[in-house]
């Protein structure tokens, strides 16, 4: 199992000089492996470079999913080639919370308005598929599973499985408790984090929303975006061997990133590394 970082950034995309190094893409991961379809997950504006990618393939088999339709995980499906290439066979799965579907959600925003495509005009076959968090499904070779993670209107975080490796996808999400109570104030795991714990049990590689510092998080509490030390406690309970910092601020350059970086460089149990742009993870190595 492959884990490859298109976009690495939240909320929109800041390219320049201060942010070359770990990129100014959003949210977009592929995980893959030499014989399976890849599986994307989410498509910020990093998806774009996934598609040339994925153009040069003999494949044509490829499954997205979504863990919400915010459109820093959403903007970059108009400009992903293959959904306007016959042949290619497009699964995309996002979670159930909504009366409407996955079509009718994307097709606010691929409707002729917003962008110049609508869905209906898309080369691909598309296949939608809403799912529940704590449902098991597969797409391809890939096992997976859901989890309801903290944030406005909802969003899932995914684990995926196969061959007994593991990725789990855990973004956008606040701590799941208050300042003080359970993991967030050293203490033992609220009911909620202990099903979060759970799903996470002896994953390889958790790669989880921190955008903010501890200090960002307390002043915008309500945007749904956690901080690196909750994330690094609630993957020690969990039994996670690498943890991947992930959805960067905006404001968070090159320099900050690095300072980051280095904080975490000696942790063991999980071991930390921060997301960037152009990486690919083999955790069969
Ligand atoms: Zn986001
Ligand atoms: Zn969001």
């Amino acid at each position: 199992m492959k884990c490859t970082f298109w976009g690495v950034r939240g909320s929109i995309p800041v390219p320049g000089p201060t942010t070359a190094g770990y990129g100014g893409n959003t949210s977009c991961i592929e995980i893959h492996d030499d014989d399976a379809p890849s599986l994307i997950l989410d498509c910020g504006t990093g998806v774009r470079k996934l598609g040339g990618k994925l153009m040069g393939l003999p494949g044509r088999e490829i499954h997205i999913l979504f863990t919400h339709f915010h459109m820093d995980h959403l903007f970059g499906i108009g400009f992903f080639t293959p959904v306007f290439v016959p042949g290619f066979h497009i699964t995309v799965t996002a979670p159930a919370f909504h009366p409407d579907g996955p079509r009718d959600r994307l097709g606010r925003f691929l409707n002729g308005v917003f962008h110049p495509v609508r869905i209906p005009d898309l080369g691909a076959r598309l296949d939608f598929d809403a799912v529940r968090p704590g449902d098991s499904f597969q797409r391809g070779p890939w096992n997976i599973r859901g989890f309801t993670l903290n944030h406005p209107g909802g969003a899932c975080g995914y684990r995926i499985d196969r061959n007994g490796r593991s990725t789990a996808y855990v973004t956008d999400t606040s701590p799941l408790s208050r300042p003080g109570e359970g993991l967030s104030g050293g203490k033992p795991p609220t009911s909620r984090e202990q099903a979060l714990c759970d799903f996470l049990r002896g994953t390889d590689l958790v790669i989880f929303d921190t955008m903010y510092t501890y200090e960002q998080y307390k002043r915008f509490m309500t945007y749904g975006h956690s901080y690196p030390e909750y994330a690094v406690e609630v993957c020690k309970h969990a039994g996670v061997k690498t943890l991947c910092l992930f959805h960067h601020d905006t404001e968070a350059s090159d320099a900050t990133l690095d300072a980051l970086a280095a904080k975490w460089a000696d942790h063991e149990s999980p071991r930390i590394f921060l997301a960037r742009e152009g990486v690919t993870v083999d955790l069969e190595g």
